[in-house]
């Protein structure tokens, strides 16, 4: 870690949060007396890494729990053994915790639950409403009818409770092979809504399960396993994404017809949607496996460990998820609304270093050979306990290369020919003279110091329009630099059919022969700091020990805190 630098963040408990419609129907719940203490869950499918739609998910869950001295279990919803593996069990819990959040000793498994779970669907056969349903898959669809249409009874609906329970017990018993039949409720084959047009309850799938290994053959589906789940963990309140609406009748259905120890009850809000990114696990699934990213954790994905990685500090993320707020109506966010979460996060914690992302050499021609400085440079200029640090001038430094115009239009301040710049912390220095290769492309500028005026004052009150930031050509480190762009090049990504179309060819931008002031070896992986007028950046894990590798964050420019001024200033909410 670099000096001064505390651990990241705060916890998730000190900060306060929004009210939204589900903490009013916790509170509401809780002042009538019909919960006595909240239990929440939040429920992955560890079939991939956690995404920030995800975050949202966690900090609503949580965070409620926390808010109103209750409970939050993480329990993983591992019910598909064909697409779930140990190493997203163990990436969701490190997630999680990263992000803030503790689940304590509650962290359960739907794996745990299956003799339970089972013993209840013979239960439901027992009492007339479940059968063994030996049609095809796509018979089941054919026959389930549409939103206008009703569907039409299986021709093994009445089978007996004797042959039902037989049969199920035999595919429990690993006899038939996968897709050979299905156990499903007896509900209403008309209803309106099609959830309830007798679901499949239990299906039959050979295959190895990360928890339980081969002593399951049949499985159970979300359906059935989630509200029974709910109900053995007591609960209360069960907060999920809006596309399980039309499941909340088939949730009750089962509670209300097992005889199960708890009652809770689904609630639904919006999921997040943000521009230039895809969150859905298949998607980003498919980015991983085809090759369009290094991994889970690529710094451009938008999982909790791509967003580590990039040096997104979790406060910053539980702070954007706080801004959007919890609604009940689907819409997209502006990844703008992150960015601004990030910067306001990173300002006050990254310290301030010098670094040079593209190097043009500077000689300062009347400062002397050999000689070298220390000069004072504070860490963070808002925060005086941050302290400072010494950093060494001589007479052969790096700019950047933006920082220079040869024949510079009216408005740039910046060095070029004749014109004098503050080097910060430094010296006033003027452009003398520039050197070109062969190519007539400057490789060196030859420039004078001021030597009365160290510290970056003329004790004659003269005055510069701009101040540069540079490293000492001798003292400062070799590194590469990794600049970050979206991920995609439309704000609407097209679409999960056509993802691949819309990456944007500029995702990553590699600069190799950046120069770091020394101090920056020191920096710890995914450690944020300022690269001056730069932006915020992280040495990455690729780093070699003398060779660091660090990556953009995210730039300085903040167009949107702009925006949300405007808005503010005319009245609006800013977010
Ligand atoms: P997929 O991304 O493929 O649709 P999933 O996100 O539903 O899968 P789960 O592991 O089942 O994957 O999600 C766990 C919890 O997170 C669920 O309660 C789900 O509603 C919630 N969740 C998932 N995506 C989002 C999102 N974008 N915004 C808010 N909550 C989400
Ligand atoms: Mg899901």
């Amino acid at each position: 870690m670099l000096p001064g630098e505390g651990a990241t963040g705060d916890t998730a408990a000190s900060e306060t949060v929004n009210r939204d419609f589900i903490r009013d129907i916790v509170a509401a719940d809780l002042a009538a007396g019909r919960t006595k203490a909240v239990v929440t869950r939040f429920p992955p499918e560890p079939n991939g890494y956690l995404h920030i739609g995800h975050a949202k998910s966690i900090c609503l869950n949580f965070g409620i729990a926390e808010e109103f001295g209750g409970q939050c279990n993480l329990r993983f919803d591992d019910t598909n053994p064909t697409k779930e593996e140990q190493e997203y069990i163990d990436a969701i819990q490190r997630d999680v915790r990263w992000l803030g959040f503790d689940w304590g000793s509650n962290l359960f498994f739907a794996s745990d639950y299956f003799e339970r779970l089972y013993g209840w669907a013979e239960d439901l056969i027992r009492a007339g409403k479940a059968y063994v349903d030996d049609q095809s898959q796509d018979e089941i669809r054919l026959n389930r009818g549409t939103l206008t249409e009703p569907g039409r009874n299986s021709p093994f609906r009445d089978r007996t409770v004797e042959e039902n329970l037989d049969l199920f017990r035999r595919m429990r018993a690993g006899e038939f092979p996968n897709g050979a039949r299905v156990l499903r409720a007896k509900i209403d084959m008309a209803s309106g809504n099609i959830n309830l047009r007798d679901p499949v309850l239990y299906r039959i799938l050979h295959a190895h399960h990360p928890r339980t290994g081969t002593a399951w053959k049949i499985y159970p589906s979300y359906d059935f396993a989630h509200g029974q789940s709910d109900a053995i963990e007591g609960v209360t309140h069960s907060i999920c994404t809006l596309e399980f609406e039309d499941h909340r009748p088939l949730y009750d259905w089962c509670l209300e017809n097992l005889n199960v120890p708890s009652r809770p009850r689904q609630y639904e809000f919006a999921r997040l949607n943000l521009t230039y990114t895809l969150l859905s696990k298949r998607v980003l699934t498919e980015l991983v496996r085809g090759g369009h990213v290094t991994g889970w954790d690529d710094p451009r994905m938008p999982t909790i460990a791509g967003l580590r990685r990039r040096g997104v500090p979790p406060e910053a993320i539980r702070d954007f998820v706080k801004r959007i707020g919890v609604a009940k109506a689907n819409s997209v966010v502006d990844m703008g609304m992150l960015d601004f979460a990030v910067r306001e996060a990173l300002n006050k914690t990254a310290l301030r270093r010098m670094a040079v992302l593209k190097p043009l050499k500077i000689t300062i021609e009347n400062y002397p050979e050999g000689q070298v400085e220390e000069l004072e440079a504070v860490n963070h200029p808002d925060d005086a306990a941050a302290g400072s640090r010494k950093i060494k001038f001589s007479r052969e430094l790096f700019i950047e290369q933006d920082d220079f115009m040869e024949n510079p239009p009216k408005k740039f301040f910046r060095l070029s020919p004749g014109m004098e710049v503050r080097l910060r912390y430094a010296y006033f220095v003027t452009c003398r003279d520039v050197v070109k290769n062969d190519a007539g492309e400057v490789v060196e500028l030859r420039c004078t110091y001021d030597p009365a005026t160290k510290g970056g004052n003329a004790p004659d009150g003269r005055k510069v329009k701009a101040t540069i930031h540079w490293v000492s050509a001798a003292h400062s480190v070799a590194a590469e630099v990794r600049v970050l762009n979206p991920l995609f090049a439309r704000p609407d990504p097209g679409g999960a059919e056509n993802f691949a179309a819309d990456l944007n060819p500029q995702s990553i931008e590699v600069l190799p022969d950046s120069r770091l002031e020394p101090s920056l070896l020191d920096a710890a992986i995914e450690q944020p700091v300022q690269f001056e007028r730069q932006g915020y950046f992280c040495r990455d894990r690729d780093s070699a020990p003398d060779r660091p590798v660090f990556i953009r964050t995210i730039g300085l420019r903040d167009t949107f805190a702009k925006d949300v001024a405007k808005d503010a200033a005319k009245g609006k909410a800013g977010g």
